[in-house]
């Protein structure tokens, strides 16, 4: 449901980071009480690259904030799943694979899910339990659980593989081309190129736009709505429109138009859809604060929370609507009911926002650090995971936005805020270098594993491998590099690790070395560096140790 789709002024065509998180990831244990820690499952305080995707050119990244599974997609088209697999979410049987670890998440080709060779998948979207990935050429495909139709293929169950959706925009008398979704509790939204807005799943609250909820009384005291697992168009002002946004909350809606207009619809408690009444809108309906003669006061990008809403203005204002705090002004007692800005980051120029189980996040111009300069913003009550990552010792919760100064320096470009866990995509700067990488340590040899020599003495330092500290001499590899690259450094197995084992169609193989990356102006790893903290910390360098004293 927190999408990370790309602010308006970003404009570069394939940009690509580093995935980062923080917040909790014991997955079965997430928002469940009394289930015991697991050291190897922790609460991250802090954002942390994830080794396991260190090597992964990452565009977007998606979760929910009422889930606890994520999707990435990189460069390449491909998708990478991990988190818990409710309902089998992940599309794997939740029975066989409860979960899906952080350290080795599932990576997914579009030929895997039956796709034409060649096919990249390009969007993704999460609900609590059901999944969605959209192709380049315009399909959706869907997982999980399927008892409102929320998949889009005839209710009922769960499913545990991904299924292409037929109907809908992609019956044939449409053709139509999926280009993104987001998803609830238990509806869907699709987006096609054309602008168009399909929806399927419950419509109990009026999800579906499509004018009705279908209450009805089933049985003695039982209460049934509509539901809709055939895609359909939603209905009213929409219909009209160029829609270029869809955002859901467990059971609402937002979207937004080419022209900067906002409409709203679903469940409206506590006043979420920022019309000033808490009454469902049954078909989309338009935000009149955005809806003014002034263009500039019109909207450039929106999101979903569980039980609120988010606008970006064009002037860069954030907005929010509903209830998103456990007190105070934005709690159950006084909701924002039309939307309100921040005193805190008035003055901010916000380019993205996302919005999790309790946590919010944006992005905003940060003018002292030259051009391109970000800064992220979190704020959020209640937070009991650290998936605000605002550090080791640092408050868990802070009621009013604040900047991550965790994050300073790093150039964040897309968002995604789950029930527990916080996701950044980053792009490679010196600042990333100096982020802790999760796990912090990974067992490697000691020696360079080409001479398996230690040259310290002679001066000869060995390079260290981003993502799994293997060590080699600069001499040592082939062809020799002559100095210590910039940026990450990725050993030859690592920097082809996935072209290697699943050739994408198209794809070409890097030849040669792997290169680091252009942008940084700071060194790769080297081992020695390495030896030493692990020497001062005392964690995590057991294996290395273990392994010099075996010789
Ligand atoms: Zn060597
Ligand atoms: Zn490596």
């Amino acid at each position: 449901m927190t999408d990370s789709a790309a602010a308006p002024d970003q404009t570069e065509k394939e940009k690509w980071g580093r995935v980062l998180l923080c917040g909790g990831t014991n997955w079965l244990a997430l928002g469940k009480k009394g289930l015991p820690a697991d050291p190897e499952y922790p609460d991250l305080p802090l954002p942390h690259t994830l080794r396991s995707l260190s090597n992964v050119k990452a565009t977007g990244v998606y979760t929910s904030h009422s889930g606890c599974h994520v999707i990435v997609l990189d460069v390449a088209g491909a998708a990478y799943l991990f988190g818990r697999n409710t309902s089998s979410c992940l599309g794997v049987p939740h029975t066989s694979r409860p979960f899906i670890s952080q350290y080795t998440p599932l990576r997914l080709l579009p030929t895997d899910v039956g796709a034409a060779p060649g096919t990249k998948f390009v969007y993704a979207a999460c609900g609590r339990a059901h999944s969605v990935l959209v192709g380049d050429e315009g399909s959706v495909w869907t997982a999980g659980l399927n008892a409102h139709g929320q998949c889009g293929h005839p209710a009922g169950g769960e499913m545990g593989t991904w299924k292409l959706i037929t109907g809908g925009w992609a019956r044939a008398k449409v053709g139509e081309k999926a280009v993104q979704a987001s998803a609830g509790v238990n509806f869907t939204l699709v987006l096609t190129e054309n602008g168009k807005v399909y929806a399927f799943g419950s419509g109990e609250h009026g999800q579906l736009a499509n004018g009705r909820t279908g209450e009805r009384i089933a049985q003695a005291n039982k209460t049934t709505y509509d539901i809709e697992d055939e895609p359909i168009p939603v209905r009213g002002p929409l219909e009209d429109k160029v829609t270029t946004q869809v955002a859901c909350g467990q059971q609402h809606a937002i979207a937004l138009t080419s022209d900067g207009l906002v409409y709203v619809w679903g469940f409206n408690g506590y006043c979420r859809l920022g019309l000033g009444h808490p009454k469902d809108m049954l078909i989309p309906t338009l935000v009149p604060q955005y809806a003014g003669p002034n263009v500039l006061m019109r909207a450039a990008f929106v999101a979903a929370g569980p039980t609120s809403t988010i606008v970006i203005d064009r002037q860069k204002m954030l907005q929010m609507a509903g209830k998103f705090k456990t007190s105070g002004a934005g709690s159950v007692g006084q909701p924002f009911s039309t939307f309100r800005y921040f005193p805190e980051i008035q003055g901010c120029k916000v380019l993205l926002a996302a919005a999790g189980g309790v946590t919010h996040f944006a992005t905003a111009v940060d003018e002292d650090a030259g051009p391109g300069g970000v800064m992220t913003i979190a704020w959020g009550q209640n937070a009991i995971n650290s998936e605000l990552g605002l550090g080791e010792g640092q408050p868990k919760s802070t009621p009013k936005p604040v900047r991550m100064e965790t994050l300073n320096g790093i150039d964040v470009f897309a968002l995604a805020a789950g029930q527990n866990t916080s996701f950044f995509l980053a792009r490679p700067n010196e600042a990333l270098l100096d982020l802790p990488r999760f796990p912090d340590a990974v067992p490697a040899p000691n020696l360079c594993v080409v001479c398996n020599e230690d040259r310290e003495a002679s001066g000869e330092e060995a390079l260290e491998c981003e993502k799994c500290d293997t060590p080699y001499h600069l001499g040592c590899l082939d062809p020799p590099l002559k100095s210590i690259p910039e940026g990450q450094w990725f050993c030859p197995k690592c920097a082809n690790e996935f072209e290697d084992v699943l050739p994408l169609p198209g794809a070409k193989k890097s030849a040669g070395l792997p290169k680091a990356d252009e942008e940084p102006k700071k060194k790769g790893r080297l081992a020695k560096r390495k030896a030493e903290d692990e020497e001062g910390d005392g964690g995590g360098g057991e294996a290395k140790k273990a392994k010099v004293a075996k010789k």
